[in-house]
């Protein structure tokens, strides 16, 4: 099979998966962006990918993703950063992606609204939640995410648009269910305290193992790289 071929393959196996499990949850599937996490995998791959229809993409580093953005910059797509941003990034970040799901902390919500604002950009953020507490994982607790997110409404560049949770890496999806169930939960507390809807009208979450569950609790971006591109030849370094 060709690259072409196997990619085709394995997104309409991911895209008839998202419609089961919209249709469980009695969803609009046009409502569940798929953002195609193309992670330690070549611009060739992205290129395969938009071929059959992919327009959102992902990354985990940025180094890594300004690289494959200007190597497949004919290709009209999105890009997604999803990993880790280190604050000394934050103005290469704002200049490059269209969604940052991983804003978790003050300082780099602000340099990267003043970076996006120098840069005439506008970012959609997303606020990235720890509902494990691992000492390990990055994200804001849920306490600290409110005082975000109250802050981000603030910002005049980029644009909060939602949430974003990373659960524990477990083989058992049903084991994460609480915590997709407990971020659209806290959405709805924070939306019903004041905060605008649209501004936290993207739940990101979900993975190549998960993500029906987490449709079945209320995703509207699930973050796919296995299911698409297949096994990464090594786990993908954290920046
Ligand atoms: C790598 C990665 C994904 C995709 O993981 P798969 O299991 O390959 O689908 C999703 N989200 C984040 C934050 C990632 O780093």
């Amino acid at each position: 099979m060709s690259l072409d071929e196997r990619i085709r393959a394995n997104l309409e196996a991911v895209r008839a998966r998202v419609a089961r499990a919209a249709a469980r949850a009695g969803r609009d599937p046009g409502a569940i962006r798929l953002v195609a996490v193309s992670k330690t995998f070549g611009p060739e791959y992205v290129r395969a990918a938009a071929r059959a229809g992919v327009r959102d993409f992902g990354e985990n580093r940025v180094q890594e993703a300004l690289q494959k953005i200007s190597a497949t910059a004919d290709v009209q797509v999105a890009w997604h950063l999803v990993g880790h941003l280190q604050s000394n990034k934050a103005r290469r970040a704002a200049g490059a992606f269209a969604v940052i799901h991983s804003v978790d902390r003050r300082e780099l919500l602000d340099r990267l609204d003043r970076a996006a604002a120098e840069l005439g950009t506008r970012p959609q953020i997303l606020v990235q939640v720890d509902l494990a507490g691992e000492a390990t994982k990055f994200g804001a607790r849920p306490e600290a995410a409110k005082v975000l997110v109250e802050a981000a409404l603030g910002c005049r560049a980029v644009r909060l648009a939602g949430l974003m949770v990373l659960p524990p890496l477990v083989d058992d999806p049903e084991a994460v269910r609480p915590y997709f169930r407990r971020l659209r939960e806290l959405r709805d507390e924070w939306v019903a305290a004041g905060v605008p809807p649209a501004r936290l009208a993207e739940l990101s979450m979900g993975m190549s193992h998960d993500f029906e569950v987490a449709i079945e609790e209320g995703a509207t971006m699930i973050r796919v790289g296995t299911a698409i591109f297949g096994a990464r030849a090594a786990p993908a370094a954290e920046p």
